[in-house]
């Protein structure tokens, strides 16, 4: 059925334009747009979420890259790759200040197997950013899809343990190599927040690179007692 309030302000495509047709579980994406999201269905790499595409080895548990990095975090999942129009998502919501993707960032997660498990009973702690980014952006994005993911599957918790406390420069210019250096002591568990090192912690970011920050925080986490670190991004790229 049709809403009232569509009728009276159609809603359209982000990416397109088009207008959003009955083809379509989201708000702000087109049917056709859906169809292009590439969404991570298993097999993936356990330690990162990467989808493998054809056949698969019992020794694929977890991608070379994963395999080469050795990362402080025991497993990871993702939602959809960072490519075409996941990239254009992603980059909406985290630079054009479009935070009403995150409707539909939460459906990607409602309608990602097995999520619901992922989360059960865990600390969703969101990748900080620094003092001054956070005031030129108005809010952490990493934040608001914890958010989501609470809603998803209220047993989770949110809790804002890290902090960032060195600003980093952008790493997009960056080499693989230097993210890894730049990122290594960047994050440090807040002080005075009353941790529970028992219970297991997800990492949640938008976007998973190199995993280079997502494995600084889990060192952080890791030097303030915690044992059971997992990660979850929205996107990999
Ligand atoms: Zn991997």
């Amino acid at each position: 059925m049709v809403e009232f309030l569509d009728l009276v302000f159609p809603r359209n495509c982000v990416i397109t334009g088009d207008a959003i047709g009955p083809d379509s579980p989201f708000q702000f994406i087109s049917g056709k747009v859906a169809r292009q999201l590439v969404r991570v269905q298993p097999p993936f790499c356990l330690t990162c979420g990467y989808p493998y595409f054809g056949v698969v080895m019992a020794s694929d548990r977890t991608c070379p890259k994963c395999r080469e990095m050795d990362p402080v975090y025991r497993q990871g999942r993702t939602v959809m790759l960072v490519e075409g129009a996941g990239r254009q998502l992603v980059h909406y919501f985290k630079y054009e200040g479009a935070r009403y993707l995150l409707k539909d960032f939460a459906k990607l997660f409602q309608l990602c197997p097995g999520l619901n498990q992922y989360l059960k009973e865990a600390i969703l702690v969101p990748v900080p950013l620094h003092p001054r980014k956070m005031r030129e952006r108005g809010y952490n994005q990493s934040s608001a899809l914890c958010q989501a993911l609470v809603r998803l599957e209220p047993s989770a918790e949110l809790r804002d343990i890290l902090c960032k406390r060195i600003d980093t420069p952008s790493q997009t210019l960056l080499t693989r190599r230097e993210r890894m250096d730049n990122q290594r002591n960047a994050f440090a568990v807040r002080p005075d927040n009353g941790l529970r090192p028992d219970l297991r912690h997800v990492i949640v970011d938008d976007v998973f690179t190199t995993g280079s920050t997502l494995n600084s925080c889990a060192r952080a986490l890791k030097r303030a007692g915690i044992q059971c670190i997992d990660i979850l991004t929205l996107g990999h790229g």
